[in-house]
């Protein structure tokens, strides 16, 4: 879910309307007042469709939209600055706001190409030189990958030399300052500077979109520390916010309806060689909410696959008593099991595990058999029972001691799910798997949870409050996804909207328009597409992306990663008609009933020439809509 989605669903249209002064009645699923825009003491002409979060004015103003541009209009504000008080107000972190200069975005753009150089300059050591070699070898021998696979992901090798890179890219004419900036440099103590990256395989990380951000390297020697190094923290590597993988998995999470969490690059590499394609990984470091938001937004169903070292009894038992930060150490996942049901709880998403057998890594196992690897995905745990499993295994359950201790453990964890059905059939399953009564298990959170652990469970279940508040997974409407579809259609094919205009007009209809889309975000995107295609400085994608508000960013990305439709332009166009068509008649007969209504109820006459408006083009549309399907079945 994006940030503006999560805001909708967070901030009630109700709410917001009641603040502003406005009395509502409720009339049936919607509700009515006097319209906050316009002075009108006669005509209750404003209504609220709480199930979209829109509203309308159907008096003086004629108009309406969500949340935004209610707080838009109501304060004379801009997009930009009604995000930033819904953001607030919603307690949602809009940490990419501030960053959204187009210079930056035009120097971002320039960075990323010379990551683009960089890659393809340690491709050219890996593949071409004598020096590659022995990287090559590794990677072909060791970890079995093929010619194809080093290709498709663009592994390259770093030259043994302290300023191989230096030297090449100065050469080219950029700075060092560029080089330090895309995290390629380290500064020596005595001044200057030198290669980060020496004698390394070099894996280039992509973000989501396929846009360079940076490297992890791998030693060749193993002599060298650290075994896996990143790219340094800079403008484009967000470590807390990437998912090594993601631009080649997206597609397949969304179809598997399921995306899995493997720890290493070289991992995610060779399961995707084996034909599973639905993995990504994190950048060595403990999972975030961000990159499983990230994930959300393709699937609420993700496994962790875990080593046995990591999900294991050593790793639970620690991930359980220790402190959280102690667990957020670099070059570690961690397993906390705690951070995960939070996760999980705050995110609405289905968390599982997956343990590797027999000390074997995921690329083992696809070495060993590749219908191993979906097998042991398919039979991934909820967390808790994990945690039960792990700390069952290898005990004997009939001492009555260790009873007690597994039950002191797991209860506490058990209490702090949100979800009393949960909580009720994971306390029936650890009272069966320590043969006990289901009663005595009720009484040992008081007695479990020692002082020691108290201020910590206070902290955790204001946590849990929170998250009850959380959003609700169906919080994105019908109607949104449906003009989701529409923009997602317009936004990767920005050259059909003249011809789709024209069909419009041709139909006796208007031309598309920016108040088509209720929403403001979809609003604020399709104006630039629309400005986009009036221009010709520069290509129609590079102008959108250029001029998007960052926070858009999202919304972006979530509507270009919508199923693309397949077929000729016509179909296209066909199914972009359809959908507008849709769209509108969804407005047009809702406010038709409502004005209707409206009409009816206060006798008013000023609303009959709208209703009969409406009315009009609710006919035309549905003409266009009838010649549409004719045309289609012929
Ligand atoms: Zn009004």
């Amino acid at each position: 879910m994006s940030s503006i989605d999560e805001i909708k669903s967070r901030i009630d249209i109700l709410d917001l309307a009641a603040e502003a002064g406005v009395k509502l009645r409720r009339t049936g699923r919607n509700h009515t007042g006097f319209c906050p825009f316009h002075s009108n003491t006669r005509t209750p002409a404003f209504v609220i469709w709480p199930e979209s979060g829109t509203w309308r004015c159907f008096g003086e103003c004629n108009e309406g939209g969500d949340i935004f541009k209610f707080v838009m209009k109501k304060e004379g504000i801009d997009f930009k600055e009604a995000l930033q008080r819904l953001a607030d107000k919603a307690g949602v972190t809009l940490e990419r706001l501030q960053s959204e200069k187009p210079e930056q975005k035009e120097e971002n753009l320039r960075l990323r190409n010379l990551l683009e150089d960089v890659a393809t300059f340690y491709r050219h050591q890996l593949l071409q030189t004598e020096a590659g070699k022995p990287a090559l070898t590794y990677l072909l021998e060791k970890r079995n990958l093929t010619e194809q696979t080093i290709e498709a992901f663009g592994l390259g090798y770093a030259p043994h030399s302290w300023d191989a890179t230096l030297k090449h890219f100065t050469a080219k004419g950029f700075s060092e300052q560029d080089l330090l900036d895309v995290g390629l440099l380290s500064e020596r103590d005595s001044g200057g500077y030198y290669d980060k990256f020496r004698n390394r395989i070099m894996i280039p990380i992509r973000d989501e979109n396929g846009k360079m951000t940076g490297f992890g390297g791998r030693i060749l020697d193993p002599d060298d520390i650290p075994k896996f190094m990143n790219s340094p923290q800079t403008a484009l590597f967000d470590k807390g916010r990437l998912l090594y993988g993601l631009d080649r998995a997206r597609k397949p999470i969304r179809a598997a309806d399921q995306a899995v969490i493997v720890e290493g690059y070289l991992d995610v590499i060779a399961v995707h060689q084996a034909g599973y394609e639905n993995v990504v990984s994190p950048m060595g470091t403990a999972l975030t909410d961000d990159q499983l938001r990230m994930l959300k937004r393709f699937t609420r169903k993700i496994v962790l696959a875990l080593d046995p070292d990591v999900a294991g009894q050593k790793a639970v038992l620690r991930g359980l008593d220790a402190a959280r930060e102690a667990m957020d150490r670099e070059e570690e996942i961690g397993f906390d099991a705690r951070g995960l049901l939070r996760h999980e709880a705050r995110l609405q998403a289905d968390l599982r595990v997956a343990t590797m057998p027999d000390d074997l890594d995921p690329d083992e196992i696809v070495a060993r058999e590749p219908a191993e690897w979906a097998r042991l995905i398919a039979a991934a745990k909820p967390i808790v029972e994990h945690v039960l499993d792990v700390l069952v295994s290898e005990q004997d359950v009939n001492d009555p001691k260790v009873k007690a201790e597994i039950a002191a453990r797991i209860v506490p964890l058990i209490e702090d799910l949100p979800n009393p059905v949960e909580r009720d059939s994971y306390r029936q399953m650890l009272a069966r798997r320590l043969k006990v009564d289901e009663r005595t298990l009720t009484g040992i959170k008081l007695a479990g949870g020692t002082a020691r652990r108290a201020p910590r469970q206070r902290a955790e279940q204001a946590e849990v409050q929170e998250s009850t508040q959380a959003p609700k997974a169906s919080s994105v409407s019908p109607f949104r996804k449906m003009e989701a579809a529409c923009l997602g259609h317009i936004l990767r094919r920005p050259d059909l909207l003249p011809r789709l205009d024209r069909r419009l007009q041709e139909a006796g209809l208007s031309a598309l328009s920016v108040t088509d889309f209720e929403y403001t975000d979809y609003q604020a995107i399709l104006s630039l597409i629309q400005r986009s295609l009036e221009q010709d400085e520069s290509d129609t994608t590079a102008f959108v992306h250029f001029r998007l508000v960052d926070e858009l960013g999202e919304t972006h990305s979530e509507l270009l990663a919508l199923p693309a439709p397949k077929g000729t332009d016509d179909r296209l166009l066909d199914e972009m008609t359809r959908q507008v068509l849709q769209m509108r008649r969804t407005v047009m007969s809702e406010s038709v009933n409502q004005l209707r209504f409206l009409t009816e109820e206060t006798q008013a006459s000023e609303l009959n020439q709208t209703a009969q408006q409406y009315a009009r083009v609710l006919h035309a549309i549905d003409q266009a809509r009838k010649r549409l399907s004719e045309y289609r079945r012929e």
